[in-house]
């Protein structure tokens, strides 16, 4: 039987959200059912519900930073039991079969990943997403939540600690490595706690100096603001890595000016329009112009397990259900400190 299960939905770009139900499928023998605890709110979702990247599947029920407990197992789970502190990112199922997949590259499964959100799962039901007090995922698709992180302070890392996880361990950052992030927000702030942990020397470049402070504390030995516009002469030529998580446009010359020869700029912040580049900022250094895409299932286990290794989490504000619509002017304003999570057990349904 399926569940009917409270979420936050959204039934249009302009509505606001309501507390109702969602339905969840009855239980396949490789399921596991997960009562959610917290539920991040990532500004993908922003973009998502009020169709800046294209149509929505409304009604939705957005999500895709999870974090909670394991209520029940399928016949077939072997990986999870009851109780366990658990995860679900951006993706709840791919083919398993192709190359992407077998190599724990399931974001770009070759017959198309399923997103969590926004997305038709392979029998054609409409993915929802985590804004709920329960869901049901494949276990391939399940993460495990190590003891030393609460639930709280881990959703965020599904998505936010993922997508900056990834480029840097990619792209080398490390001990003798200068690495810029660029926009302090959600993923940001995760990226200058992981680039730090793994030993890099790192910059926090954000449009004014009002959060200094923390970025020092999450472990910037530097922190620059863009609003005078000096910073791109006084930091030319500075930097191994850049990863850039603002969505909006931005002056792509100025910031490949701040990567060292042979270095990267790595963007992951994902703007409505296309962007522009000169080929010269490229080859006046033999520079990577890339970008990220969150990871696939094996690197987020290894990136969960770095933050409890690291004793490193998301800096969070929790809200309650009735909270979301203010929440989102919020993160859309950057007056987010610095990812909310909203707790799921303040969802009741009207
Ligand atoms: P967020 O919390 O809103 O953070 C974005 C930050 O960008 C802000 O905190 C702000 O930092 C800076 N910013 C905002 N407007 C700006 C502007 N006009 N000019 C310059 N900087 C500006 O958002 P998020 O949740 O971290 O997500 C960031 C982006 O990454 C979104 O586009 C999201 O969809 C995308 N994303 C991509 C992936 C992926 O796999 N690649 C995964 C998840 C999310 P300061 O206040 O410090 O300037
Ligand atoms: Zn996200």
């Amino acid at each position: 039987m399926t569940t009917q299960v409270p979420a936050i939905l959204k039934d249009s770009a302009d509505a606001p959200f309501r507390q109702g139900l969602v339905e969840r499928r009855d239980l396949r023998p490789d399921d596991v059912r997960i009562d959610i605890a917290y539920a991040g709110i990532c500004h993908s979702d922003i973009h998502t519900v009020r169709e800046e990247w294209g149509p929505c599947i409304f009604p939705i029920v957005t999500g895709h930073e999870i974090a909670g407990v394991v209520s029940e197992i399928g016949s077939e789970v072997t990986k999870f039991k009851v109780g366990d502190h658990v995860g679900v990112g951006c993706l709840v199922d791919s083919c398993g079969e192709c190359d992407y997949c077998v190599k724990g590259s399931e974001n770009f499964c070759e017959k198309g990943a399923v997103g969590t959100y926004n997305s038709k799962n392979y029998d054609g039901e409409i993915a929802q997403g985590g804004y709920s007090q329960q869901i049901i995922v494949t276990e391939r698709f399940v993460l495990r939540i190590p003891d030393a992180i609460s639930l709280e302070v881990a959703a965020p890392l599904l998505c936010a600690g993922i997508t900056l996880y990834t480029p840097l361990k990619r792209w080398g950052a490390g001990p003798g490595k200068k690495v810029a992030i660029v926009g302090m927000g959600g993923l940001g702030h995760m990226g200058v706690k992981i680039a730090a942990a793994m030993g890099a020397d790192v910059t926090v470049i954000s449009q004014t100096m009002s959060k200094e402070e923390d970025g020092r504390a999450f472990g910037a030995v530097d922190y620059r603001a863009t609003e005078d516009g000096s910073v791109f002469k006084e930091l030319r030529n500075s930097f191994d890595l850049i990863v850039c998580t603002v969505s909006a446009d931005l002056p792509l010359d100025k910031y490949l000016g701040m990567v060292k020869p042979f270095g990267a700029l790595v963007l992951v912040g994902l703007p409505e329009k296309p962007q522009n580049f000169q080929v010269f900022s490229l080859i006046m250094g033999d520079k990577v112009l890339t970008g990220s895409n969150i990871g696939g299932i094996p690197i987020t286990q290894e990136m969960l397990d770095f933050c409890a290794e690291h004793d490193i989490a998301a800096t969070v504000e929790t809200i309650s259900a009735d909270e979301v619509d203010a929440a989102y002017d919020r993160v859309v304003a950057s007056k987010v400190r610095y990812r909310f999570v909203i707790d799921t057990s303040t969802i009741t349904p009207e």
